[in-house]
């Protein structure tokens, strides 16, 4: 049946399938308490997914996007500010739930589940742990989306696979981050801007160094991990939907759609467009028309972003 479920996975544009051994996560429940990242996670996996004999770990491979222009200034190019995951982990959401479905047609039991995919991957030998806090797996270095389903189609395969670590002194993703949030030896989530990125309104120094649409991945654009990926060219479609003024001006439709609706709320995009064109002194008649957006945190943004840089 595993050879059958990897098949399934390519068929559904999965890079690799892993076979886990469903696990209690003690140790990664109490650091996420105190970091408040448990997210409504199942730590205790087993009791989460009693029918489970194994857990279907799913790698939704994606490549950073090829700048156009690499006279233009660091971060202010589209292909650096829309970051390929999000839209990868959209795609492959769906393609996963398809995935169990197919499974559970066979007679089996099968579910997605909800629980930290990088500890669980960890503790089953897949994937190397890298200091900016995500999981290095195999070729495809930190850059995948993962996924799992809880089943009882098959049961674990223990890994033998090679994953990158992180070179002794390398730091290079410390180095880029704007939020001082890495250490020498790990990433401190409460400090990553991602922490503050969730909900629509972000707090005035997300705004102030946020680096990209939904979220920031500068510490793995500098990772050695991920130095042999080919970038791709940003797909037209993709640059027309960030388009900063479209989404400033209200018209949000097309990008919550490539990257999903329930991450893109509130106004979320328009307001992060304000920020990032008003830090490079752009659009600033149409930053004052969002002052009357039906959105508060968009019109917070505004008034932010019209004191501050106009
Ligand atoms: S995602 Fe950005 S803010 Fe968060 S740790 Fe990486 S570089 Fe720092
Ligand atoms: S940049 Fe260097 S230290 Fe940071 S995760 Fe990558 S290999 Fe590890």
């Amino acid at each position: 049946m595993r050879d059958s479920i990897r098949k399934a996975a390519r068929q559904h544009g999965f890079a690799a399938a892993y076979f886990l051994a469903p696990l209690p996560l003690p140790l990664w429940r109490e650091r996420a308490s105190l970091s408040r990242t448990q997210c409504g996670m199942d730590w205790d996996v087993p009791a989460a997914y009693p029918g489970a004999t194994c857990v279907v770990l799913l790698v939704e491979a994606y490549l950073p996007y090829r700048r156009a222009d690499d006279n233009r200034p660091r971060a202010d190019a589209p292909e650096d500010r829309i970051l390929p995951y999000y839209i990868a982990e959209h795609r492959a959401y769906f393609e996963a739930k398809a995935l169990a479905a197919e499974i559970a047609a066979q007679g089996f039991y099968c579910e997605t589940a909800r629980l930290p995919a990088r500890a669980l991957a960890l503790e089953n030998g897949v994937g190397a742990h890298s200091n900016n806090g995500l999981l290095a797996v195999g070729e495809f270095g930190t850059r995948a989306a993962l996924f799992t389903l809880a089943t009882n189609a098959c049961g674990p395969l223990p890994e033998a696979g090679e994953h990158p670590a992180c070179e002794e002194g390398c730091g290079a993703c410390a180095r880029a981050c704007p939020a001082g949030a890495i250490s020498a030896a790990e990433l401190d989530a409460t400090k990553c801007l991602r922490y503050y990125m969730d909900g629509a309104a972000h707090p005035p120094f997300v705004l102030e160094k946020l680096t990209s649409f939904l979220g920031c991945d500068l510490c793995q654009r500098v990772c050695p991990k991920n130095a042999h990926l080919k970038a791709q060219p940003l797909p037209e479609e993709i640059r027309a939907a960030f388009d900063p003024r479209r989404l400033i001006l209200g018209d949000t439709a097309k990008a919550r759609a490539l990257s999903g609706r329930n991450v893109t709320g509130g106004g979320k995009l328009t307001l992060e467009a304000i920020a990032l064109a008003a830090r490079d002194g752009l659009h600033e008649s149409e930053i004052r028309a969002a002052l009357a957006s039906p959105h508060p945190a968009v019109r917070d943004a505004a008034k932010w972003a019209l004191e501050k840089y106009f």
